[in-house]
């Protein structure tokens, strides 16, 4: 976990393009004309939201979070949030999702449909390359608190295989990053306790849009807005198939910098730079 918050956020912004080129270690020491290159590269707004911070997730210490589900949350302060997108790639939309985050420079995480990420594997890459975080959904959104917890764990593991082959090019079932995000939040005892052994961490939410529901841009928007002022700071489910979703986020994206929200990228306890994760 990285505490940068005491910062100016032009400094933020340098810094999560730092984090992209250089160790830590070398950030304190970097001289400013290199700063003002790395951030003119990374981001071509000065005035972008940004990522505010990199918090490490260690499913040891976290195996469950989202208060949605779960007794537990990340541990954010007042203002932070975590972005969240679910059952994607889905071309087109999921593109217009990127583009209004690279537009503001923050980072989310996906949780991807297997067989989504199997039929659009040049999405899945794209995703990584922009340095998102990539969670797992299952293969095909089934039910799995219905089926036999073997049955339910081998969709789990076909979507965990479908995204480690678009990400690597061989299929696995040891995800690069050890989210996972059950369909519909609908757990069992069984499952949860298999995949902590498998030290994986399942998220919940902690509020979301109700994006899947029929309704405007525009009272997404106000919907969201509302419950990120009752909660103040979370984690954030969005779905970035949803078209309404992709027409709001730059709208939401400009809230959060206007009222001083932070945005936080979520990424696995081992990994420390932007190139690690993206390799
Ligand atoms: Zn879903």
């Amino acid at each position: 976990m990285r505490n940068m918050l005491s910062a100016p956020r032009p400094i933020l912004n340098i810094v999560a393009a730092l984090i992209s080129i250089a160790p830590l270690a070398l950030i304190p020491i970097a001289p400013l004309a290199l700063i003002g290159a790395a951030h003119a590269a990374e981001c071509s707004r000065n005035d972008a939201l940004g990522t505010s911070r990199v918090l490490e997730v260690d499913p040891a210490t976290y195996p469950r979070v989202g208060l949605k589900s779960f007794p537990q949350t990340l541990p954010l302060r007042d203002g932070e949030v975590v972005l969240t997108f679910d059952d994607g790639p889905t071309p087109g939309v999921t593109d217009k999702v990127l583009t209004a985050l690279a537009t503001e420079c923050v980072q989310a995480t996906f949780f991807m449909v297997g067989r989504n990420a199997a039929d659009h594997p040049d999405m899945v890459r794209k995703i990584a390359r922009l340095g998102h975080s990539i969670g797992y959904h299952s293969w095909d959104h089934p039910h799995l608190n219905k089926m036999p917890t073997d049955l339910a764990e081998a969709n789990i593991n076909r979507g965990i295989e479908a995204v480690q082959t678009a990400l690597r090019g061989t299929a696995s079932t040891v995800p690069s990053t050890p989210f996972f995000r059950f369909p519909y939040f609908e757990s069992t005892p069984a499952l949860l306790d298999r995949l902590e052994k498998r030290g994986i961490a399942v998220f919940g939410a902690d509020f979301w849009a109700s994006d899947w529901n029929k309704m405007t841009p525009e009272e997404e928007l106000k919907l969201l807005t509302g419950r990120l002022e009752g909660h103040r700071k979370g984690i954030i489910l969005l779905h970035d198939p949803q078209m309404r979703t992709a027409q709001m986020l730059p709208a939401f994206l400009r809230y959060l910098r206007e009222h001083n929200y932070h945005v936080v990228h979520i990424v696995p306890a081992a990994m420390k730079t932007v190139s690690d994760r993206t390799h």
